[in-house]
C-alpha cells in the first residue's frame, strides 16, 4: 500500500484496454467509459501509454509504477532434451557457444532476401559468390565471434522443430517490412516465439522503399508486445534494407548483444546431442541430413540415431561444402551415412554401437505406434485433467473470429473466466478460418482452437486430427465461453471424435414442390447413412455441416448406400447445393478414455 491508501500495480510502457482491465480487475467496459471522460477513445484491443494507464488505474484506487525492465516472464514448462542435457552437465564444464537464430516473418517481408544479405555479406572475399550450397543453416562471423542461422525461413520449420520439443534457436528475427507492417504471419511469429520464450530482434526491413513508415511498424509492434527499446520497452528495432544490404552489421552486433544477456552455452566434451534441420535423398550420396550440434563435438566415424533413423556417419561438411572431422556446439554439418531420412526436428544423438543404436530406434519405434493410438489430445478434457494433477496451470487458446467485433467480445468475456488457479493464455486471436498455421501453432503449444461463426480449412481439419488438436466451433458466443468454463470445472460433456464414413459427390441438384433442394449424388467412398452428420464441401471451403435430413434411392427412402451407388439427399435446414459439391457424412465416436 503507498501513503495515499492505493495499491500499487506496475504498469508496462503500453498496455491494452483488456491487459489493463485485468490487471486492476475491472471490466474492459469500465475503463473505455474512463478513457472517455477522459477525452481517449479506445476499444478494447487498443494499447494506451503508461501515463493514460496510469490515471485510469489510480481512478480505480491503484497507484502506477513502471514495470521493471527486466521483468522477464518466468521460465515454466517443460525444457527441451538438449537443454535439460545442457543443464545438467557440470557449471565448469560449460563454456559460450555461438548463438543459433532463425528468422521469421510474413510472406514477402524479405526472410530470404535477408538471410543471402547477411551470407554474402559475411563471408571471407575469396569465398563469396562460391558458397552456393544450401544445407539449411550457415555460420557467419561478426567481430570475431560466429552466429549460426538457420537458412529455412518461414515458420513451419521452426514449428516443426518446437513441436518435438527440440527447439533450436536461440533468437529469433522477425523481419518486418517498414512499408507493409504487422501482418497476420508477422503476429503467428510473434505468438510462435513467445510459446517457445525465444527472445525477439526485429529487423525493420525494406527502409529503403519511399513509402517506409518505420515509427508505424514501431506502433504496431508495441501494440502487439514487442515495445521498441527507444519507447521504453525491450525489443531492439533495427532498420535494415537486405536490398541495398544497409543495417546488417548493426543486426548482427544486435544478435550479439541478445547472446551475452542469454544463457547460450554448451560442453564440447559432454554428451553428443543435437536436432536434425533437414534432409534429403540424393542420388548418389544416399540420405544427406543436416545436423546442428548442440552439446558436445560431433565426429566423422561416430554412430549416430536421429528420430529412427540411425548409422555410422561416413562423412561430414561444413555449410561451404568442404569435408571436416569434427562439429562442436552450434555448428552445422551436412552428414553421410544415415541409413534413412530423419524428419526436421527429430532430436540426434551418439551412441557407443550399432547394436545399441538399433535398439533406440526399436524402441522408438514401438513408442511412436502406441501414442499414435493413445494419441495425446490437447482435448479440453485431457488438459483439465492435468489442472487437476498439478501438471498444468494455464489453458492455452487460440481464437479464430469472422470478424474483428466478434473477437473482440470473445476475448472480453474469455480473460473473465481466467481467475483463481487456471490461467487462460490467448496465443493468438486473428479473424479468419482454421487455417493449417494455426493447426501447427496449436500442436507445438499445447493449445485448443476455438472459432466463432468460421469454418476449419479441410487440410487444417485433415492436420488437427493427424496431430490430435481439437478444433471448436462455434456460432453462439455464450456456447463458447459456456464450453471453456464447463471444461475449467471439469464438467465438460465427453469429447467425440469424428470418423469419415464416406464420401458422394453431386451430380445434379433437383428443386422439391416446396423448394427444398435435393442433390443427386453418386456415392464415391465408403457409404453414406441417412442418421449421419454430413458436412458439404465446395473446393477447400466447407460450406455446410449438419444432418442428413433424406436419403433415397430410386425414390424408396434408404437407410445407407453404399461406394458406386447413385442417391438422392437432403441436407437438413439447407438448400445452397451445387453440382460439384462433395458431402462428406461421418459419425462421432465418443473418445476413449483410459
Ligand atoms: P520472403 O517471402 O520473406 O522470403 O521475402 P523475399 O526475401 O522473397 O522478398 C520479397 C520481395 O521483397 C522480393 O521481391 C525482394 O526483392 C523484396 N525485398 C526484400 N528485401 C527488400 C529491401 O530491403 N528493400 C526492397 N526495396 N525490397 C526488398
Amino acid at each position: 500500500m503507498s501513503e495515499n491508501g492505493h495499491k500499487k500495480i506496475e504498469l508496462p510502457a503500453l498496455i491494452s484496454v483488456r491487459d489493463l482491465a485485468q490487471s486492476i480487475e475491472a471490466s474492459p467496459i469500465q475503463i473505455i467509459k474512463k478513457l472517455m471522460n477522459n477525452g481517449v477513445m479506445a476499444s478494447i484491443n487498443q494499447t494506451i501509454d503508461y501515463d493514460t494507464a496510469a490515471i485510469i488505474a489510480a481512478e480505480f484506487g491503484f497507484e502506477a509504477v513502471p514495470e521493471r525492465e527486466q521483468a522477464e516472464e518466468k521460465e515454466t514448462g517443460e525444457l527441451p532434451v538438449w537443454r535439460q542435457m545442457i543443464a545438467g552437465e557440470d557449471e565448469q564444464s560449460l563454456t559460450r557457444r555461438p548463438p543459433v537464430v532463425t528468422i521469421l516473418g510474413h510472406v514477402d517481408h524479405g526472410k530470404t532476401s535477408l538471410l543471402d544479405a547477411i551470407r554474402n555479406a559475411n563471408v571471407a572475399a575469396g569465398e563469396a559468390g562460391g558458397i552456393t550450397q544450401h544445407i539449411g543453416a550457415y555460420q557467419v562471423e561478426h567481430k570475431g565471434r560466429q552466429i549460426t542461422f538457420l537458412d529455412t525461413p518461414g515458420h513451419a520449420a521452426f514449428t516443426a522443430m518446437r513441436a518435438r520439443g527440440a527447439q533450436g534457436a536461440d533468437i529469433v528475427v522477425l523481419v518486418v517490412a517498414a512499408d507493409d507492417g504487422v501482418m497476420p504471419q508477422t503476429k503467428e511469429a510473434i505468438a510462435h516465439a513467445k510459446a517457445a520464450r525465444v527472445p525477439i530482434i526485429v529487423a525493420l526491413n525494406k527502409i529503403d522503399k519511399p513509402n517506409a513508415n518505420p515509427d508505424n511498424v514501431k506502433k504496431q509492434l508495441g501494440e502487439n508486445g514487442l515495445v521498441p527499446d527507444e519507447w521504453g520497452g525491450n525489443t531492439m528495432v533495427i532498420p535494415v534494407s537486405a536490398k541495398q544490404k544497409q543495417g546488417i552489421e548493426d543486426l548482427l552486433e544486435a544478435i550479439l548483444l541478445v547472446a551475452d544477456n542469454s544463457d547460450i552455452r554448451a560442453n564440447p566434451k559432454g554428451a553428443v546431442i543435437g536436432t536434425v534441420i533437414e534432409a534429403q535423398l540424393d542420388k548418389s550420396k544416399g540420405p544427406v541430413a543436416t545436423l546442428l550440434v548442440q552439446n558436445g563435438t560431433l565426429e566423422t566415424g561416430d554412430i549416430v540415431v536421429a528420430g529412427t533413423t540411425f548409422g555410422r556417419l561416413r562423412a561430414m561438411f561444413d555449410f561451404r561444402g568442404r569435408k571436416v572431422q569434427k562439429a562442436g556446439p552450434s555448428v552445422p554439418v551436412s552428414v553421410m551415412g544415415l541409413n534413412d531420412l530423419p524428419s526436421a526436428g527429430d532430436l540426434f544423438q551418439v551412441v557407443e554401437s550399432e547394436r545399441q543404436a538399433r535398439q533406440i530406434v526399436l524402441e522408438r519405434q514401438e513408442a511412436a505406434q502406441k501414442e499414435v493410438s493413445a494419441q495425446k489430445k490437447a482435448t479440453l478434457e485431457e488438459l483439465f485433467a492435468r489442472f487437476q494433477a498439478g501438471q498444468a496451470k494455464e489453458l492455452n487458446l487460440i481464437i479464430k473470429a469472422d470478424v474483428q467485433g466478434s473477437l473482440e467480445p470473445i476475448i472480453s468475456e474469455i480473460n473473465n473466466l481466467s481467475k483463481g488457479e487456471i490461467k487462460i493464455n490467448i496465443l493468438y486471436a486473428e479473424t479468419g478460418n482454421v487455417s493449417e498455421n494455426d493447426v501447427m501453432l496449436a500442436s507445438a503449444s499445447q493449445a485448443i482452437i476455438v472459432g466463432f461463426n468460421v469454418q476449419a480449412e479441410v487440410a487444417a481439419r485433415r492436420l488437427a486430427e493427424a496431430e490430435g488438436v481439437s478444433i471448436r466451433l462455434y456460432d453462439i458466443i455464450y456456447r463458447l465461453t459456456e464450453d471453456i468454463e464447463k471444461a475449467l470445472k471439469g464438467m465438460l460433456a465427453p469429447e467425440f471424435t469424428e470418423k469419415v464414413i464416406g464420401k458422394a459427390a453431386v451430380l445434379q441438384v433437383f428443386t422439391l414442390s416446396r423448394g427444398n433442394r435435393i442433390a443427386g449424388c453418386k456415392v464415391t467412398e465408403g457409404e453414406v447413412r441417412r442418421n449421419s452428420k454430413v458436412r458439404l464441401l465446395r473446393g477447400k471451403d466447407v460450406v455446410y455441416e449438419g444432418e442428413v435430413a433424406s436419403l433415397r434411392h430410386e425414390k424408396e427412402d434408404v437407410r445407407e448406400m453404399r461406394q458406386g451407388f447413385e442417391c438422392g439427399v437432403g441436407l437438413k435446414n439447407f438448400n445452397d447445393i451445387q453440382v460439384g459439391d462433395v458431402i462428406e457424412c461421418y459419425i462421432l465416436e465418443k473418445t476413449k478414455v483410459d
